[in-house]
């Protein structure tokens, strides 16, 4: 908890895009897989049209979150 380093923005740029592209996304600091974190059980209707993604680098624990349209997958 107490570490709370961050990915700066043009990362979390770049591991969006790959994402949004199918590609689980690599910590570009540590170059291994991201972790891939659900986010359970929010109070959104059945309709929301976003889905919340939260990857997590198990190396060195920096995380990233972001909003994922849906509708590539259906
Ligand atoms: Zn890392």
């Amino acid at each position: 908890m107490a570490d709370r380093a961050q990915y700066d923005l043009a990362e979390e740029k770049a591991m969006r895009e790959q994402f949004t592209r199918g590609e689980m996304p690599v910590c570009p600091r540590c170059g291994v897989a991201m972790t891939e974190r659900k986010i359970g059980g929010g109070s959104f209707g059945l309709g929301y049209a976003r889905k919340r993604e939260w990857l997590l680098c198990p190396h060195c624990h920096r995380s990233v979150l972001f909003d994922v349209k849906r509708g590539t997958r259906n």
